[in-house]
């Protein structure tokens, strides 16, 4: 079984998980983008003991939002979103962002469409640039 590491933008945070996911799912919901400050969150659902934290886990910050079962858990130093419990401690879900490598997984569905950002189909049908266009 392969691992594939991850870790956080400032890179205090580093983990490395066994590359054997359940689940890859890409949530649209109000909550999601508030998380991510972007039109969806891209989160990895695998067992709760399948991380090992290699440095930093003393900085992970944990929030739950109040009477929801929508959590998060970020960097303390950078803000970057790291792997955290499921609140019923079945799952771990890993933001897929954070991964240093391609999961071997694909995305299998969008969830909470309904919420979706308005401007979230123009944006995937918009002009593609490798840099800032001139
Ligand atoms: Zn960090
Ligand atoms: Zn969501």
């Amino acid at each position: 079984m392969s691992s594939i590491s991850g870790s956080c933008l400032c890179g205090k945070i580093y983990f490395e998980s066994e590359n054997k996911f359940t689940s890859f799912h890409l949530c649209h919901c109000i909550q999601c983008q508030k998380v991510t400050g972007s039109a969806h969150a891209s989160n990895i659902f695998t067992e709760p003991d399948n991380i090992k934290w290699l440095s930093g886990q003393e900085l992970v910050k944990r929030f739950d939002v109040p009477g929801r079962t929508i959590s998060t858990a970020f960097c303390a130093e950078c803000g970057a979103p790291v792997p955290y419990l499921s609140l019923d401690n079945k799952s771990l879900i890993i933001p897929v962002g954070c991964l240093n490598g391609t999961p071997e997984i694909a995305p299998q569905d969008n969830i909470f469409c309904s919420e979706k950002a308005a401007w979230y189909e123009q944006a995937i049908t918009a002009k593609c640039f490798d840099k800032f266009p001139d």
